[in-house]
């Protein structure tokens, strides 16, 4: 096996590594926002696609001959970031969750796009097809969010606002 496909093997794992972590987010996210329909109803969405996402990973990295075993050992990596912002105990939540969902989606836009080059460099055209494909999700997640977090917003502020006149009274 050369460089180049050690290379490429790491960076799936990495991807699939990146990809618990995305569960993870998204099923905590999903549990707390449920004043919020619409986005409860995407981030639900996102969830089957990051979990089917999972499962193509593994089949990839069992085409090319990849060991899936050793991907348990590994400890999301994606970023320090995520954490902080997840770990937040302020009432605003819901808006750091946003936040940290599409600055997570970047990142996952960034990751694949980087694989389908490498992918495409070292000729594997089936790897390189799935990671545009999952890829197209991750895009498609993201122009979401972002087309959500102004009326997220507004709305959040709307009841934020509500809960302090009511804590007035
Ligand atoms: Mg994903
Ligand atoms: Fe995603």
């Amino acid at each position: 096996m050369t460089t180049i496909d050690d290379t490429i093997n790491q960076w799936l794992r990495d991807a699939h590594a990146m990809e618990e972590q995305a569960e993870q987010m998204l099923e905590s996210q999903s549990s707390r926002i449920e004043n919020y329909p619409e986005l409860a109803a995407r981030i639900k969405r996102h969830l089957e696609e990051t979990q089917s996402q999972l499962e193509r990973l593994e089949r990839c990295l069992e085409r090319r001959g990849a060991a899936t075993s050793a991907m348990k050992d590994l400890t999301a990596k994606a970023s320090a970031m995520m954490q902080g912002l997840s770990s937040m105990m302020a009432g605003d939540e819901v808006m750091k969750g946003a936040l940290a969902s599409y600055a997570f989606e970047q990142f996952e836009i960034a990751s694949y796009r980087i694989l389908i080059t490498a992918a495409e460099t070292a000729g594997d055209i089936e790897t390189a097809r799935l990671c545009e494909e999952i890829c197209r999700e991750e895009e498609a997640m993201a122009a979401d969010l972002a087309d959500m977090i102004p009326e997220l917003t507004r709305s959040y502020l709307t009841r934020e606002n509500a809960d302090l006149d009511e804590a007035k009274r």
